[in-house]
């Protein structure tokens, strides 16, 4: 009562001075605010009460709102700040706090809309944390269990998918802090992979021409192929053929066209000797600068003057181009030649190191296993060190036929 009576005073002090009691009413009846009746004041006084309620209600939301630090918190200080919105709504138009409550009430409106707006950008966030780092693990499981090249490249892009959902969290958003030390581990992981499939690139032999991964399945472990280019020609050729013979090793021989027609006997011998014959074009030109015609003749006359000399039986299907240069066009005319490419993981540069054995040596002793290693006819110069030395590491050797069946 008394604080009825104290607001009265407070609000209409001028009337209350100027006018008596009775007066008073006659007055002012149409100021609500003024409470005309004890039965309204009460009123007032109940509306008053849930008036400041929902304003605590709504300002301990907006503290919430600007300092949340979790999904659950923002949704928390929506759920408060709803909850003010609904009390504030129920206060009826004839009550004295009534212009206040409209308009702090259109103020909360404008901010449930903000927190709406943070909490759909929040929401969006987290999903796109999650996406992320879901995609990122399945990647991982892909680099575990990868073979080819299209493996990594696959693991590759679901890690740049990864990233480019966490590239779509705003910078405001509170996983923010979690984003950024994510992103830079799948940019170093990208960068892992890139590394692998660099190094299986260059070990990459094209066998089969539609599938240049193929081999890394097929090729035995603990084994090589010994390939030998640019032969028959009986000087070198003999030599190598010796010294397979005495260790019991098969090799495989990328013959030149124009050498099987001048030294057919050498070929002879090779194919007697259960070594395997392979192509390596009629004149030994570079290839990728000829028509596909011209690269398809280089080819076709090999396989012809091999048939001729030694019969169908030992027709080749490996091929090599010289100095390993080809294009697609190779590619496609060696296939339809019937022919497998076939480069090297190895290279002894034998060729160059021709009074260096040591050189091709330890070239060559590098291997592991699951190598072709490149050797010429006449580079035999330190083959029956390599024989032994791989021969200790127990590497067994195989025609490239065995090697990629
Ligand atoms: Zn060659």
């Amino acid at each position: 009562m008394l604080e009825e009576r104290g607001k009265v005073i407070a609000l209409g002090s001028l009337a209350v001075l100027l006018l008596s009691g009775a007066a008073y009413e006659v007055v002012i009846p149409h100021i609500p605010s003024l409470c005309p009746t004890l039965n309204n004041c009460a009123r007032d006084k109940q509306f008053d009460k849930l008036y400041h309620t929902a304003v605590r209600t709504a300002n301990s939301a907006l503290e919430l709102t600007g300092q949340y630090q979790n999904l659950l918190e923002l949704k928390e200080s929506r759920d408060r700040l709803m909850s003010a919105i609904d009390q504030l709504a129920t206060i009826p138009e004839d009550v004295n706090i009534y212009p206040k409550a409209e308009q702090v009430l259109g103020e909360y409106r404008n901010k449930l809309q903000e927190v709406d707006k943070r909490l759909e950008i929040e929401k969006q966030a987290s999903a796109n944390f999650t996406a992320g780092q879901k995609l990122a693990e399945f990647a991982s499981n892909e680099v575990e269990i990868a073979k080819t090249i299209g493996h990594y490249q696959s693991a590759k892009a679901d890690l740049e998918k990864a990233k480019a959902k966490l590239e779509q969290i705003p910078a405001d958003s509170i996983i923010t802090s979690q984003v950024q030390p994510l992103k830079a581990e799948y940019q170093t992981r990208i960068k892992t992979i890139e590394g692998q499939i660099a190094q299986m690139r260059a070990n990459l032999i094209h066998i089969y021409w539609s599938n240049q991964d193929h081999w890394m399945a097929k090729m035995p472990e603990k084994s090589v192929a010994l390939t030998f280019d640019d032969g028959p020609v009986p000087q070198h050729t003999n030599k190598v053929l010796d010294i397979l013979k005495k260790h019991g090793v098969k090799g495989t021989f990328f013959v030149v066209g124009r050498n099987v027609d001048n030294f057919c006997p050498t070929l002879q011998r090779i194919v007697r000797e259960g070594h395997e014959v392979a192509n390596h074009t009629y004149s030994h030109n570079s290839l990728p600068k000829l028509s596909p015609q011209f690269q398809k003749a280089e080819m076709e006359k090999t396989q012809k003057a091999i048939q001729k000399c030694v019969g169908t039986k030992h027709l080749p299907f490996w091929f090599r181009s010289p100095y390993g240069a080809q294009n697609s066009t190779t590619l496609k005319v060696a296939h339809s030649v019937g022919l497998n490419t076939a480069l090297w993981t190895i290279d002894t540069l034998d060729w160059r190191y021709r009074n260096n054995a040591d050189y091709v040596v330890n070239k060559a002793l590098q291997s592991q296993g699951q190598d072709i290693i490149l050797f010429h006819d006449h580079g035999s110069a330190g083959l029956e060190r390599i024989i032994m030395g791989l021969k200790n590491r127990g590497i067994q050797f195989v025609t490239l036929s065995e090697a990629l069946p």
